[in-house]
C-alpha cells in the first residue's frame, strides 16, 4: 500500500482514530443508510465530538487547528472503506470558505457549530440552467434595508436536504458576470421561503443526500454576506478550488486503493479451471498495472498537497490532479470489477458500489473537460 512520506506519528494516530470511528459508527449502518439515502445527523455529531469535522478549524473557533494533511487523512480513510456518500467533503469545503474569508464575528458565529457537527453545511452553486458556467448563475440576493432578498433555485446539492448552513452562490449584481457574484451564508432553520425539493435518485453515491433547493423571497441579514464586500464570490470560489480538487483527488486515491484491496481478496479465493483467479497471468498483470497507477497517483497528489501547504499550488496543477486522479479511479475500478466476473455486477459486492460511485467524480467539482480547458489555457501562452 502507498506510503505517504508526509505522514508522521500524529497523522498515523489520527488515521487510527478515524478508521476506528468509521469501523464502529459507519460500517454497521452502511446498508441501512444506503436505503435511507442519507447519513443521519447523529453521525455528524459523533464525528464532531472526536475532532474529525474541525481538524483544520482554528482552535479559538472550536476546532483542532491542524494542517490540511489531517483532512486528507480523513478523506483517504473514508474512501478506503468504499464510501463517498457521507458528505464530509462539501462540509469541509464550506468551513474552509468561512475560515478563509469570513470576518472574525462571522467565524465566531458559524465555525464552532460546524466543528461540532451541530450544523451540517452545503455549497449551492449549480442551478438547473447552469453548472460549468458559474458566471451565468441566475439566483439573486438583492439588498432591501438590512437584508438580502434571495430568489432562485439550485440543483444537485450535496447535503442539500440536511444542511443547516448553506454557502450560496448568488448574484448581488445581476447585470454583472463574475464581478456580480457573492457568497451568502444561509441558515435554513425555520427560514421562510426556503424549501428542499426532490431528493435526487442517483446511479451511485446512494447514501448521499443530493437535493434541489428553492429560494422564494428568502430574507437573510446583510451580515450574512461572506466577508465584507459584495462581488468577491467568484474570487473566493477560485481561491478555494485547488483544495476542493485535492479533496477529490485524495478520495479518488483512497477509492482506488479500496478497489485493489477488495479485488485481491476476491481473486485469491475464487477459482476457475482449477486455479485461483489470482494465478492467471492476466490477473497478475492487471493488478500490477492497477498497483502502479495507484503509486504514481499517490506521489503526484502528495506533491500537490505539499505545494498547497507551501502556497505554491497553481490552479492548473490542481486541475491536473482532479482530472487525472478521477480518470485513474474510473480505470482502476473498471479493471477490478472485470476481475470479479459476474459477481462484480452484483450490488452486494463492494466493487459494484465503487464502480457506480466513481463515475460522478469526472463530473462534479468542475468537469474533467473544464479541467483540461484550464490546463490548456495555462500552456497556450506565447
Ligand atoms: C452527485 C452530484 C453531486 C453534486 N454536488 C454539488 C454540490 O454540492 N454543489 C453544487 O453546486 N453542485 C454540485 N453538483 C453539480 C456539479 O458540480 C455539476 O453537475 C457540474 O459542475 C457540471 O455542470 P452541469 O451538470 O450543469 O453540466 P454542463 O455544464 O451542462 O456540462 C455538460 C457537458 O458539457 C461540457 N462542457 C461544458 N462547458 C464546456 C466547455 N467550456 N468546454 C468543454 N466542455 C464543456 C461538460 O464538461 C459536460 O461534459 C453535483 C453533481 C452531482 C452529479
Amino acid at each position: 500500500m502507498t506510503n505517504h512520506l508526509w505522514m508522521q506519528e500524529d497523522h498515523h494516530a489520527f488515521a487510527d482514530t478515524v478508521r476506528r470511528f468509521l469501523d464502529e459508527e459507519f460500517q454497521p449502518n452502511r446498508d441501512q443508510w444506503k436505503k435511507d439515502g442519507l447519513v443521519p445527523k447523529d453521525f455528524w455529531k459523533k464525528a464532531g465530538e472526536i475532532g474529525i469535522l474541525g481538524a483544520t478549524i482554528p482552535e479559538e473557533h472550536g476546532g483542532l487547528g491542524l494542517s490540511r494533511h489531517f483532512d486528507a487523512v480523513t478523506f483517504l480513510e473514508q474512501a478506503k472503506i468504499g464510501d463517498s456518500g457521507w458528505g464530509f467533503s462539501v462540509h469541509n469545503i464550506a468551513t474552509h470558505y468561512i475560515t478563509a474569508f469570513a470576518t472574525e464575528q462571522q467565524k465566531a458565529k458559524w465555525l464552532p457549530a460546524l466543528a461540532s457537527g451541530e450544523k451540517v453545511a452545503a455549497i449551492a452553486m449549480t442551478e438547473p440552467g447552469t453548472g460549468s458556467d458559474l458566471q451565468a448563475v441566475k439566483t439573486t440576493a438583492l439588498k432591501d434595508g438590512n437584508e438580502y432578498v434571495i430568489n432562485g433555485s439550485k440543483t444537485f446539492i450535496t447535503n442539500g436536504g440536511s444542511a443547516d448552513l448553506i454557502v450560496l452562490v448568488a448574484k448581488t449584481d445581476p447585470k454583472a458576470a463574475g464581478r456580480g457574484v457573492s457568497l451568502i451564508i444561509v441558515e435554513t432553520e425555520d427560514l421562510e421561503g426556503f424549501s428542499v425539493g426532490r431528493r435526487l435518485e442517483k446511479m451511485g453515491m446512494k447514501r448521499n443526500d443530493t437535493a434541489e433547493l428553492s429560494f422564494q423571497d428568502v430574507r437573510v441579514p446583510l451580515t450574512n454576506l461572506l466577508g465584507t464586500d459584495e462581488g468577491q464570490g467568484f474570487y473566493q470560489l477560485m481561491k478555494q478550488l485547488p483544495w476542493e480538487r485535492l479533496i477529490l483527488a485524495y478520495s479518488a486515491l483512497g477509492a482506488s486503493q479500496c478497489a485493489l484491496e477488495t479485488t485481491l481478496a476476491y481473486v485469491r479465493e475464487r477459482k476457475a479451471f482449477g486455479k485461483r483467479i489470482m494465478d492467471f497471468q492476466n490477473t497478475r498483470f492487471k493488478l500490477a498495472e492497477v498497483a502502479t497507477k495507484i503509486e504514481v497517483l499517490s506521489a503526484f497528489v502528495d506533491q500537490c498537497l505539499a505545494e498547497l501547504d507551501a502556497g505554491t499550488l497553481t490552479a492548473e496543477k490542481a486541475a491536473m490532479a482532479k482530472w487525472w486522479s478521477t480518470d485513474v479511479q474510473c480505470d482502476v475500478v473498471d479493471e477490478c470489477l472485470q476481475l470479479h466476473g459476474g459477481y462484480g455486477y452484483m450490488s452486494e459486492y463492494l466493487i459494484s458500489e465503487l464502480y457506480t460511485d466513481a463515475r460522478v467524480q469526472k463530473i462534479y467539482g468542475g468537469t474533467n473537460e473544464i479541467m483540461k480547458e484550464l490546463i490548456a489555457r495555462s500552456i497556450d501562452v506565447d
